[in-house]
């Protein structure tokens, strides 16, 4: 299934149905009461589509940009600049030795990390923030609440292709927020704050191969596709940021979340085991400005917005926020 944001949806049918988004949401409210509220919204808005005979995908594989690359697609061809690389990771289960390493890349509609495994997984030794890079034969999987293009064994991975140049929607022109102002639609956004609140981080154990949760049985970990498992261990870390217009919870997963505390991942286990430790940390995290790229994510169970982090820049540089300011400013002196 492939999961294409409401928004978008909404934006497909009204342009393709002359129809305004006040009648598309009345029609999608009437088919989920028709439903008997047995159908997701996104569900009814999809049936709708199909009744007026619009297609919600036109391309489902090919060459596409970032912002239209959806979880649940395959053999997605797509061309970006690397923005940040991570740390080649290996990896051994049951006897199998693996290797994993991630990218993020960006283009100038969006960003995404893209997931390399095996021999492949060496390539990202090549890769540093600026190279170019032509992805194809890609599948698409959401990670902890962003998209992420996985290679296999038929994907292709080509740096510095030939005659491309890339613009980057880079963190310099990316679109700022206030918190305030954050609505829940919001995607590849930038808030800057200063961190009035460090929760403790949380620990969970995942497959070494595929970074699937897994749970234990009897003391055993299985994961669904690669059986039984010694785990490897995934965190998080809530911060909560005050940016003056209003605060919000901020989730960092694991790079994000080491990127925060200035830590390696050895480093950032030794909290696990020793818990106590991270009260120091806490510390010296709080007043700190924190410039986060990212999403905003309704919370269901609370009923609120929160953030979450895709890059977070732990050391923004106050020059160039003030040139920022200065100029949106003058922006709004001139409209
Ligand atoms: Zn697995």
């Amino acid at each position: 299934m492939i999961k294409l944001p409401y928004e978008q949806i909404v934006e497909k049918i009204t342009s393709k149905a002359g129809i305004t988004a006040e009648e598309l949401e009345s029609k999608v409210n009437s088919k989920m009461e028709q439903l008997s509220g047995l159908i997701s919204k996104e569900g009814a808005a999809h049936i709708i589509a199909n009744e007026l005979g619009i297609k919600l995908f036109e391309a489902t594989s090919g060459k596409l940009q970032i912002k239209n690359i959806l979880a649940g697609l395959r053999n997605v061809e797509t061309l970006g600049k690397a923005i940040q690389v991570y740390e080649l990771r290996e990896f051994n289960t049951n006897g199998r030795a693996g290797k994993v390493a991630s990218f993020l890349m960006g283009d100038e509609t969006g960003n995404i990390r893209v997931v390399l495994w095996g021999e492949q997984a060496e390539m990202v030794k090549q890769i540093t923030p600026g190279t170019i890079v032509k992805v194809a034969g890609a599948y698409v999987k959401e990670n902890n609440g962003f998209n992420e293009l996985q290679l296999n064994e038929k994907s292709q991975l080509v740096i510095n292709p030939e005659g491309i140049k890339i613009e980057v929607k880079d963190s310099k022109v990316s679109y700022r927020k206030q918190i305030s102002e954050l609505k829940e639609t919001d995607n590849n956004v930038e808030i800057l704050g200063t961190i009035v609140q460090v929760f403790d981080p949380r620990f969970f154990e995942v497959c070494p191969e595929c970074s699937k949760r897994v749970k234990a049985e009897n003391e055993v970990f299985a994961c669904p596709d690669h059986k039984v498992v010694e785990p490897d261990y995934s965190y998080v870390l809530n911060l909560v940021v005050d940016d003056g217009s209003d605060n919000i919870r901020t989730v960092f997963f694991r790079e994000n979340m080491e990127k925060v505390l200035k830590a390696s991942k050895e480093k950032v286990l030794e909290f696990k085991d020793s818990p106590e430790k991270f009260e120091e940390t806490k510390n010296t995290l709080l007043g700190n400005i924190i410039k986060i790229n990212g999403r905003a994510k309704k919370n269901l169970f609370f009923d609120r917005i929160e953030f979450l982090a895709n890059n977070v820049d732990v050391n923004p540089d106050p020059e160039e926020e003030i040139k920022r300011l200065d100029a949106e400013v003058k922006k709004a002196e001139t409209s």
